[in-house]
């Protein structure tokens, strides 16, 4: 474990949510390809990352998901 590898992680989930700056993130990029366990880790992450949003969109129930509609429309009348 270099300080890059701990600059790496540190930042994972900023680098993955693509909300870092393009000068960090593309050190970011050019560590994971000199140091394949950094690169593991944030290929792992960014696989998890993308299961978790398809299983949330998967299992919000539909009670829930016509709630929110429901409630969004009532706030729109108000607006009105
Ligand atoms: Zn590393």
């Amino acid at each position: 474990m270099s300080d890059r590898c701990d600059e790496a992680l540190a930042n994972l989930y900023l680098y993955l949510d693509s909300e870092l700056d393009r000068v960090s993130s593309d050190r970011i990029r050019a560590h994971l390809a000199d140091c394949p366990p950094c690169d593991g880790v944030f290929r792992f992450e960014h696989r998890l990352k993308i299961v978790v949003r398809e299983r949330l969109r998967e299992e919000v129930p539909p009670h829930v998901i016509a709630k929110i509609r429901a409630a969004l429309e009532t706030a729109h009348e108000t607006e009105i």
